[in-house]
């Protein structure tokens, strides 16, 4: 039998490989930081999600070492049979407490939050209108439950609202939306979103991934850059991203629909338990991050740094509202020289293009993080301007 089968995909890799979308894994010996080495060269690190610059940090490295040495290594069990330990409580209230909620269930990760968030709650009687640029994990969330599905343009808030009066039409509505949209950096209009979830009746979530330890005052993420506490019903987020970049997931939000989530969630009930250490970590970025700002003011001051000279340079960048910045080239194939190029100069970041990005819409992603220093920065500007010389992009 697989040998059919095997012809099948191998002419299928052959064509991912033609149209250029074949995904090369590229080898980093040595932890995730500002500096890393890829291939025995040392190159700057600027497409991680460590937007604090926690990944690699010492406080969490021994945390973690901490909880393994009192709590063991694994659990062996799901949640609610043996899999509960001390430490995931608190590391849930941890999480309460910084998104100002009521209450928060751990899952093995945000994929596993958004695909377990849906079908508990709402049934085919119900609707959950959606931002088209959603995370695949809403989007197979969505999927998994029978609820009639709407469709809003990015951030469209007219297209929402007629998506919402549409939606009348079913018993129980939800808004579901990224808080920061990973390929322009922009942050869902949470104010406006509020608004119309109240004028037409619906419940509204919000996937922080991106958003959460970064927009905000302080880094709290939508509900503090738009001041929309009490609002928003449920937030999803990772802790694979600001908070550490390891692993797990969460959902936060209010008191039933969390104990919902508990009784009736597919990947809370049926997938193992975050194991000690990780949990361990967690808790002790979410000290860290009680203690003091520094991170965060750091993390914004590098934004606003790298945003401003590439723009006086000449370069054309999204309007960010986040540690994405989207530097515009338009053009497919320039947007993957301009990254190898990049690279060569010792940059690390990634080019995207159609399908990732609507067509006509290349771009190069810079990420940036608290990890980074001001020398790191003008690097990475002084090799985006070299490059786009030679490149022709600028003058
Ligand atoms: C990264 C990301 C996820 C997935 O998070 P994991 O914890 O890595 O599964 C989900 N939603 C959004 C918006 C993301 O950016």
């Amino acid at each position: 039998m697989y040998g059919n089968f095997q012809k099948y995909l191998q002419d299928e890799l052959a064509s991912i490989r033609e149209a250029g979308l074949y995904k090369n894994e590229r080898l980093i010996e040595g932890p995730q930081q500002a500096a890393i080495s890829v291939g025995g060269k040392t190159v700057l690190n600027f497409c991680a999600n460590n937007y604090l610059g926690l990944s690699n940090n010492p406080r969490l490295i021994q945390a973690a070492k901490d909880a393994m040495d009192r709590r063991g290594y694994g659990m062996s069990s799901v949640r609610f049979i043996c899999g509960c330990q001390d430490l995931h409580k608190q590391l849930e209230a941890a999480i309460s407490e910084y998104f100002h909620t009521e209450d928060t269930i751990l899952y093995a990760a945000c994929f596993d939050a958004n695909g377990g968030v849906f079908e508990p709650l709402l049934t085919k009687d119900d609707a959950i209108i959606s931002d088209a640029l959603n995370h695949a994990s809403i989007i197979d969330g969505v999927r998994l439950c029978k609820a009639v599905r709407y469709r809003y343009a990015n951030a469209d808030m007219e297209d929402l609202e007629r998506q919402l009066q549409a939606a009348q039409a079913q018993r129980f509505r939800i808004v579901v939306t990224d808080g920061v949209f990973s390929m322009d950096g922009n942050v869902a209009p949470m104010d406006k979103i509020c608004e119309l979830a109240e004028k037409y009746d619906a419940l509204v979530m919000v996937d922080e991934s991106h958003s959460a330890g970064v927009v905000g005052a302080t880094g709290h993420g939508v509900s503090e850059f738009y001041n929309t506490y009490g609002r928003v019903d449920i937030y999803t987020g990772t802790l694979g991203k600001a908070f550490g970049g390891a692993v797990g997931g969460f959902t936060t939000g209010r008191k039933e629909i969390i104990d919902m989530l508990r009784q009736r969630s597919r990947p809370y009930l049926f997938s193992n338990s975050i194991p000690p250490s990780v949990v361990g970590a967690a808790i002790e970025t979410f000290n860290i991050l009680r203690e003091s700002n520094a991170l965060h003011d750091k993390l914004v001051e590098n934004v606003n740094y790298f945003r401003d000279k590439m723009l006086e340079a000449g370069f054309d960048i999204k309007p960010t509202q986040s540690a994405i910045c989207a530097v515009m080239l338009y053009d497919a194939p320039l947007s993957q020289r301009f990254a190898a190029a990049l690279q060569e100069e010792g940059i690390y970041v990634t080019g995207f293009f159609y399908p990732v990005v609507p067509q006509g819409q290349a771009r190069i992603r810079v990420q940036i993080s608290a990890a980074h220093e001001r020398e790191h920065l003008d690097k990475c500007i002084a090799a985006f301007i070299k490059v786009g010389k030679e490149l022709g992009v600028l003058k």
